[in-house]
């Protein structure tokens, strides 16, 4: 059997950087690689709405706004499979079973759900089935046998209860799911882009983002208001660049070629950092650089996504289509995983 891929996004806002350098940019480099023979992109949400079961219409609004940001990046529906979670419900009915297989302490000793339900006030009160979300994640991703999971690394506690569900499935029921494996960016600085507000990470639920769908001048509105070292108020004064997201943003998008480009005065990024500590270096300049390193990655993106948004129906039928193929799969899958728990009686 080939390679398969699952990966997806939760429809609680539209896709930002973060999402781009983390995850969609990898996306479409393997889509594209030929090496795999399926590829699979879920959009979640029945995942999103174990936060957000108050606000339908918002993740509704945003089934769209994701598929958009998909094709945009460069996501193909001719080679990979785009579809809505809800609409395959063989995923509820593994994420059932697959719960006998996980203890609540499990779950709450996730660190990134820890972190989550801090963050959402859910501290008093925890919807079960936010806290069962890594379960679901689970099935998502066996259902479709996907040994490759592409993602930023606050995903690894997830991947890491994945592969504890299938062991404990195939140890009891026998050899028939599959142990996936995640693969995060090559590039460090990607794994988790911070906010533009200096905050560990860029989420939709922050609102500390750079969308894929902002207009130039917003982009520069939001590169020109970061957060920067605080105690760098006036340019000759020494900076720090380590917590610095300006710089933490260069790591992850800077090239070489963008010095000769748009700095001719630095070669490296190397050069340009040493500067900002030693003092000398003023924010708005390393700011505007960054911005036009933006520019070359947004635009195009922008383009493309005000081509499809033009024809939703087109966008809607992607993702009807793409749910039908999706669940042919997930169905026999879930059949296999009845017969191995010997609950097929009429088989
Ligand atoms: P929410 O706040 O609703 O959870 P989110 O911004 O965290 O939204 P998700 O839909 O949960 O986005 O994440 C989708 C994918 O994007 C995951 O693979 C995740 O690891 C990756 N990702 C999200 N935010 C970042 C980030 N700031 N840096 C790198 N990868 C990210
Ligand atoms: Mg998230």
């Amino acid at each position: 059997m080939g390679k398969v891929i699952l990966t997806g996004d939760r429809p609680t806002g539209r896709l930002h950087l973060g999402h781009y350098a983390g995850s969609l940019k990898q996306r479409v480099e393997l889509q594209n690689s030929g090496s795999f023979e399926k590829i699979y992109i879920m959009i979640a949400d029945a995942q999103a709405l174990t936060d957000h079961f108050d606000c339908p219409a918002k993740v509704r609004s945003n089934i769209t706004e994701v598929a958009l940001d998909y094709l945009a990046c460069g996501i193909d529906p001719a080679k990979s499979t785009l579809f809505i979670q809800s609409q395959v419900p063989e995923l509820a009915e593994l994420t059932f079973y697959y719960m006998n297989l996980v203890t609540l302490a499990r779950l709450q000793r996730n660190p990134t759900v820890k972190a989550e339900i801090k963050q959402k006030n859910f501290e008093k009160s925890i919807p079960v089935g936010f806290l069962a979300y890594p379960v679901s994640q689970a099935a998502d991703i066996t259902a479709f046998l996907a040994d490759t999971v592409p993602v930023g690394d606050d995903q690894l506690p997830m991947l890491e209860q994945t592969r504890e569900i299938v062991r404990s499935f195939n140890q009891l029921y026998g050899e028939t799911l599959v142990e996936p494996q995640a693969v995060l960016p090559d590039n460090a600085a990607c794994m988790r882009l911070p906010g533009t507000d200096g905050m560990a990470k860029m989420s939709k639920s922050i609102g500390n983002c750079i969308y894929l769908a902002d207009s130039a001048d917003e982009v520069y509105r939001k590169v020109m208001g970061m957060y920067t070292d605080p105690k760098h108020l006036r340019v000759s004064d020494p900076g720090h660049t380590k917590d610095n997201p300006v710089f933490l943003y260069l790591d992850a998008f800077c090239r070489e070629e963008h010095f000769s480009r748009y700095l001719p005065e630095y070669q490296t990024l190397q050069e340009l950092k040493e500067h900002y500590e030693r003092g000398g270096l003023g924010d708005v300049k390393v700011k505007k650089f960054l911005y036009e390193i933006l520019k070359e990655v947004l635009d195009p993106i922008r383009a493309r996504r005000k081509e499809f948004a033009d024809d939703i129906p087109s966008v809607m039928d992607i993702l009807r289509k793409g749910s039908i193929a999706a669940r042919k799969t997930a169905a026999q899958t879930l059949e296999r995983v009845k017969h191995a728990m010997q609950i097929d009686y009429f088989a």
